[in-house]
């Protein structure tokens, strides 16, 4: 059956603001999850930033909390988030929404001034409809015993497995017992690992589940590889920037050190570039975001902080300087770019160490991608192994041995 929005009970006042974001369709999570909310459900959502996730549950509870009242200085709704910058993206899509519902709400992170701290205390304390936080702060608020959580409606923690890779398991627990016992809880996670499990079965009731298949990377991105020694890393990236002109890219790098580095690398260039990582202060972090957004900044060098979640139109290009250590993340960071119907350019710079990685991402998107020669000024790259003469050679891993047979060339040292 083609389902609207129409054929949901939401409030008739969330339909106003569906109309006014110009959604027509709910995507499957939506289809799925907004019912079963509906009806006080707890849920397990296995699903990834992309599938319209956050619509799905914030209607749903938009219109719960608009037919349950509570005390006036009471939180009705609080989602927990893993980064500043998710917390911000759901506050805004709430916005969004609830401008004609009459609902409010605070995003809760850290990284702020004292009067940041006073203005979320009283967010806390003032009966804000749906309060979006990350883990650390809240439980600093909490701690201080002021938090109004008593009549707390719904529990929902978004990107679960991301909390606990980031180590937030004890915080979240933290927050979990200071939250009445009779309330509905809605966990979304983008894969189930065996401890978002058991997370799951500690605080939810008889939840159910939703299976929205991994999300394969857009049809629109091209998706290129380049087999580069690390020494070549720097020479290719400018290469790449420099060969055609570019308003929107980035460049993702595993450690923060990394961003730095490749940051002061591009500063000559004709592009302006800032970087994104957890060492920038919160105003300095939402300026680097706006900057990127509006354009004033063409190239983006971040960790995997904004690898999900982010959602910027128009990226026009991504580069992988190095693999995420983790392959799903491979399909975040690249679906930073060909949001929407649009598409987009995916490069990944593949050393022969990561060959081992590059295989399980070729895997889990089931396709190969495609393997670019190196410009010839670059000199040689090391050769692309596949992944069935990569599983028969010796453990110590892939030989460095150049494609072309330059038998006699010195191998490269490929020590960072
Ligand atoms: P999310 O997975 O929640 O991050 O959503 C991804 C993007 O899809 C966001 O830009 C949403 O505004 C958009 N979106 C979500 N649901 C719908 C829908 N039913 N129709 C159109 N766009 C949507």
């Amino acid at each position: 059956m083609d389902l609207k929005f129409k054929d949901f009970k939401l409030d008739e006042k969330i339909f106003e603001g569906l109309d006014a974001m110009g959604f027509e369709k709910p995507t499957p999570i939506q289809q799925k999850a907004i019912p079963l909310i509906l009806e006080g459900k707890d849920l397990i959502g296995i699903a990834q930033t992309g599938t319209g996730k956050t619509a799905a549950y914030l209607l749903p509870v938009m219109s719960l909390l608009l037919s349950n009242p509570r005390a006036e200085n009471q939180i009705g709704a609080l989602i927990i988030a893993p980064t500043r910058e998710l917390a911000l993206q759901i506050d805004t899509a709430f916005q969004g929404f609830a401008y004609f519902a009459g609902l409010s709400s605070a995003a809760i992170y850290g990284g702020g001034d004292g009067a940041g701290f006073d203005v979320q205390k009283k967010a806390l304390t003032s009966g804000t409809d749906v309060i979006i936080a990350t883990p650390g702060k809240l439980i600093s608020h909490l701690n201080l015993g002021y938090v109004k959580v008593q009549q707390l409606h719904t529990l929902i923690l978004d990107e679960a497995d991301k909390m606990l890779d980031m180590g937030f398991m004890d915080d979240i627990n933290k927050i979990i017992s200071a939250l009445p016992k009779k309330r509905q809880t809605l966990l979304f996670s983008a894969t189930m690992p065996p401890r978002i499990r058991e997370l799951s079965a500690q605080v939810l009731h008889e939840p159910e589940q939703i299976n929205i298949a991994i999300s394969q990377p857009a049809a629109g991105i091209f998706q290129g590889a380049f087999m580069v020694y690390d020494m070549q890393k720097v020479k290719l990236i400018k290469h790449l920037l420099q060969s055609k002109p570019l308003k929107s890219v980035i460049v993702f790098c595993s450690k923060k050190t990394e961003v730095k580095e490749i940051e002061k690398e591009l500063q000559g260039l004709s592009l302006k570039v800032q970087s994104m990582h957890s060492d920038l202060e919160q105003t300095e972090r939402e300026n680097v975001m706006n900057n990127f957004r509006n354009r004033t900044t063409n190239v983006l060098v971040a960790t995997d902080i904004v690898s999900r979640g982010i959602d910027i139109d128009g990226i026009e290009l991504v580069i992988n300087y190095n693999l995420p250590s983790d392959a799903e993340d491979y399909i975040h960071r690249i679906g930073r770019t060909a949001r929407g119907s649009s598409t987009g350019v995916a490069f990944t710079f593949v050393n022969p160490k990561e060959l081992g990685n590059f295989h399980k991402i070729e895997s889990l998107i089931e396709r190969e991608i495609k393997k670019i020669q190196l410009p010839e000024s670059l000199g040689e790259g090391p050769a692309y192994i596949s992944i069935e003469d990569y599983k028969k050679m010796p453990r110590s891993g892939p030989s460095r041995h150049s494609k072309g047979g330059n038998k006699g060339r010195p191998q490269r040292n490929n020590k960072k």
